[in-house]
């Protein structure tokens, strides 16, 4: 049997939290076309309910895909883009939207290679950040929750693939 993860953000809380990164970057990219870059496969829940809190109409979405992880918790430091943008980005504000920064190491990969596209600006949305783990020091823009190291679950993020599907951020007890 599985264990149930518990809960250490509930659905009301992420929600929250949700709708005041809408507010604000809807306040900061009004009058400017904003491309939504989330990560895959993570961040496809928040994604979706980010999206539906940025109150502008120039909008578009395009999803990128990062694998750093194999089917255990640490990251190797190795990152591969599983599935690339359809479409340019130059001339464009791009904004990342990631489900946790942990080490940096994959964020880092990202923005490196993002630059090479030469956009007109990138920023960063992740809902999670994990400073204890830092290795390369990332600037997030628009930062949900700062947690403690703990391997998280939930709401997009896995173990081994399962538990996306929680409506809440969790810790799986052992
Ligand atoms: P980083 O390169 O910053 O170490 O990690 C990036 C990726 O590792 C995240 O996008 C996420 O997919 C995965 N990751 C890092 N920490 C956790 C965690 O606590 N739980 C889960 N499920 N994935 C994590």
């Amino acid at each position: 049997m599985i264990p149930k993860p518990k809960v250490m953000l509930s659905r009301e809380q992420i929600a929250a939290r949700v709708a005041e990164l809408g507010a604000q970057i809807t306040s900061d990219y009004r009058d400017r076309p904003l491309v939504l870059v989330p990560i895959l496969k993570g961040s496809f829940l928040f994604a979706a309910d980010l999206a539906r809190a940025i109150d502008l109409v120039d909008v578009r979405i395009d999803f990128l895909g990062l694998r750093s992880y194999g089917s255990g918790v640490e990251t190797s430091g190795v990152v591969q883009i599983t599935y690339d943008l359809g479409a340019p980005i130059e001339d464009q504000d791009v904004l990342i939207v990631e489900d946790i920064v942990d080490t940096g190491l994959s964020m880092r990969y990202l923005l490196d290679n993002l630059a090479t596209r030469r956009p007109r600006s990138v920023k960063i949305c992740s809902l999670l950040h994990k400073p204890a783990r830092t290795r390369a020091k990332i600037d997030i823009d628009y930062l949900g929750f700062t947690i403690e190291d703990k391997f998280v679950v939930g709401y997009g993020l896995d173990y081994a693939e399962k538990f996306r599907n929680l409506p809440f951020i969790g810790v799986i007890e052992s």
